[in-house]
């Protein structure tokens, strides 16, 4: 079931209880079916555009029974979901011509992201790919640590400098470490201080443009970490996240023992952005490659 088991009782709970006993859909249905929505934290924008669509499947063809509710909803949630276009990240390969393939991890503190990383490092190892991080949140000494614990761990290079330094630099030498090294994935940690959206405005232009420098069709990747567990929090972090930079990917970590995984579909229709992996546990092979058929599926299975 993926690690979803709360997830999914949260969801699919609420909503047999909204159908339950009913025959066929009518106002009733559907103002339930808005409330256990809502209440899976599906977010109330989405849930509305879900609601208008099958309000409109309802009067196309005047009679719909639950069941075929319970199909429409699955259908019409699946269409919103987005899945990355390039396929290569599936098994971890390197996009053609894209050596060293450099990923930007972004997010606020606390969300996953070093663990995210780790995981990450981890399978594109396991594919046989060479890989080196870059310690750029030099704000603090502990996400320094950690992702020095985990890349010793996975049994990958680190390119780390002094507390405090400029976070461009290391994200500087890291890429050029890289392509020193022949590697084929870089990926770089950044510090994820979000109440100064102008300071990390420039910090993350900064970064981009040294990087640019050694690769300049670099990043390829700026993947944002999200905490799934933190419902509608993280909806608002990913708002405040491609206001303040372009994002291209989204990782939603914590979705292990948490009933709000509905904010996945909550994300994914506000800003199309394609979710690719999902964390579902603190351990290294706790990352699923995110498929919407699979998610769906286990939502209502
Ligand atoms: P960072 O501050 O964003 O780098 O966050 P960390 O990677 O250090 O993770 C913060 C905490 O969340 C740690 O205790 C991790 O073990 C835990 N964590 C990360 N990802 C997951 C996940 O998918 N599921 C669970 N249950 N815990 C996670």
């Amino acid at each position: 079931d993926q690690g979803l088991q709360k997830t999914k009782e949260g969801f699919l709970s609420k909503i047999t209880k909204a159908i339950a006993g009913k025959s066929t859909v009518d106002d009733e249905v559907l103002d339930q079916l808005e409330e256990a929505l809502v209440g899976a934290d599906v977010g109330i924008d989405t849930t509305l555009a879900i609601i208008e669509r099958i309000e409109k499947r309802v009067k196309q063809d005047k009679y719909v029974n639950t069941t075929e509710l319970n199909q429409l909803l699955q259908q019409e949630i699946q269409d919103m979901l987005v899945e990355a276009p390039d396929f290569s990240y599936k098994d971890f390969e390197i996009p053609e011509g894209k050596k060293p393939y450099v990923i930007l991890v972004v997010g606020v503190n606390g969300v996953g992201k070093t663990t995210t990383i780790g995981k990450l490092a981890h399978n594109y190892k396991k594919a046989g790919k060479e890989v080196i991080l870059g310690a750029a949140d030099t704000f603090r000494a502990a996400a320094v640590d950690q992702l020095t614990i985990w890349s010793e761990r996975v049994g990958v290079p680190i390119v780390k400098q002094a507390m405090g330094s400029d976070p461009s630099a290391v994200a500087f030498d890291t890429v050029k470490s890289a392509v020193a090294r022949d590697a084929d994935v870089v990926i770089i940690d950044t510090a994820g201080r979000l109440h100064n959206k102008l300071h990390l405005m420039d910090e993350l232009g900064k970064i981009k443009r040294v990087i640019q420098k050694v690769i300049p069709d670099a990043p390829h990747e700026v993947m944002l970490v999200l905490d799934g567990s933190t419902g509608q929090n993280a909806l608002e972090q990913a708002r405040q996240f491609t206001a303040t930079t372009e994002v291209t990917a989204l990782s939603i970590t914590k979705l292990d023992g948490t009933a709000k995984g509905g904010v996945v579909l909550a994300i994914a229709n506000q800003f199309k952005i394609p979710v690719k992996y999902i964390g579902v546990g603190e351990k290294i092979d706790d990352l699923i490659i995110f498929n919407k058929h699979e998610f769906v599926d286990s939502l209502f299975r």
